[in-house]
């Protein structure tokens, strides 16, 4: 994760912008002091191991539809905040063809907030109990340690959304679950009690209802947004909060077949869920060094481009054509 605090400033982009972090997915580069240039990779991390091939565009796509995401929500919750800029170029770099073919369509200019006001918890919320959250409710009747109804089956939607927190571990390390009273107190031991207390009720208020608006628009395409994670970070002079990062992609989420979904077994998906059941099954689950072979980069691309085609309405090809 946050490689924010990387020591060294490294310089990329034909020298013309300062690369100032890298995550596993994204690069972040300097454009100035208020804004950077947030550029997806084609890198593709599961269960926190980058693998060592990419799928082609995915970067694009990620981007493209964050953007569409970005921009929905803005006028779907007008209280809202979010750093989505624009998808333009910065001017400096639209000179270079060469940079314009690299970076166009895959990066987005955002507001830039310093790595001490980017909130290092993970605001994850659950419609569905599945994942990490199915196998603690199964040993315990607990989600994060929260006490959850009796009776559920796997993968049954919630009557109500969860707001399920985690850590933000640093690159390499494991983000941990926690429960919505951990993470205020994480934000209170860097914001102080009452601004950290006001902090971690607006990030959990914003995460449910942001999935909420979401799981709505979703579910009429055909797409169950089972659950997803959300970033967001401190607008210190407005004293806001604001909704930073990618969002609800396939990478930050779980999507779901809406035609095909059952409860009581584990789901097909549109998301990662393809690569992750092939890395499981073949004993490669957390190993570093994996690379996957054409038939699972090209399923995994191919669910990719259909979550796209649902939720933006849009055909692949057809956007990537187009200028933002
Ligand atoms: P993963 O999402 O797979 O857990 P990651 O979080 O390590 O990976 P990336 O998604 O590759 O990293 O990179 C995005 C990084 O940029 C994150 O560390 C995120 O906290 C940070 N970030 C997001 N939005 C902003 C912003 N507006 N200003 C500064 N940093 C940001
Ligand atoms: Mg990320």
């Amino acid at each position: 994760m946050a490689s924010s605090q990387a020591p060294t400033v490294q310089v990329d982009l034909e020298g013309r912008l300062e690369r100032v972090a890298t995550g596993k997915v994204r690069d972040l580069y300097a454009i100035d002091d208020q804004t950077l240039l947030f550029v997806a990779s084609d890198r593709i991390s599961a269960y926190d191991v980058i693998l060592l091939n990419g799928i082609p565009q995915k970067g694009a796509l990620l981007t493209l539809l964050s953007a569409h995401w970005f921009r929905f929500l803005s006028s779907a919750i007008p209280s809202l905040r979010t750093h989505f800029k624009t998808l333009e170029l910065p001017a400096s770099l639209r000179q270079s063809p060469e940079l314009v073919k690299r970076l166009q369509h895959r990066s987005m200019q955002v507001r830039r907030f310093p790595p001490d006001h980017i909130f290092p918890i993970e605001a994850i919320v659950r419609g569905y109990i599945t994942g990490s959250g199915w196998k603690e409710y199964s040993e315990k009747g607990t989600v994060h340690g929260i006490e959850m109804p009796e009776g559920l089956r796997e993968s049954e939607r919630l009557q109500q959304a969860v707001y399920t927190p985690s850590t933000k571990a640093e690159l390499g390390g494991k983000d941990e679950n926690i429960n919505p009273d951990q993470a205020r107190q994480i934000l209170q031991e860097r914001y102080g009690k009452d601004r950290g207390a006001r902090y971690a009720q607006r990030v959990e208020e914003l995460a449910l209802e942001i999935y909420s608006r979401a799981r709505d628009y979703a579910v009429e395409r055909g797409i169950i947004i089972a659950d997803t994670k959300f970033e967001f970070g401190l607008d210190a002079e407005a004293d806001e909060v604001v909704l930073v990062d990618e969002v609800l992609t396939p990478d930050s989420s779980r999507f779901w077949p809406a035609a095909t979904y059952e409860v009581g077994r584990s789901q097909d998906s549109f998301d990662k869920q393809y690569l992750r059941d092939w890395l499981t099954s073949n004993g490669l689950k957390g190993k570093q060094g994996v690379e996957m072979p054409p038939e699972v980069l090209e399923k995994t691309a191919a669910k990719y481009r259909e979550a796209f085609e649902k939720l933006v309405g849009r055909k692949w090809d057809e956007a990537l054509a187009s200028s933002a």
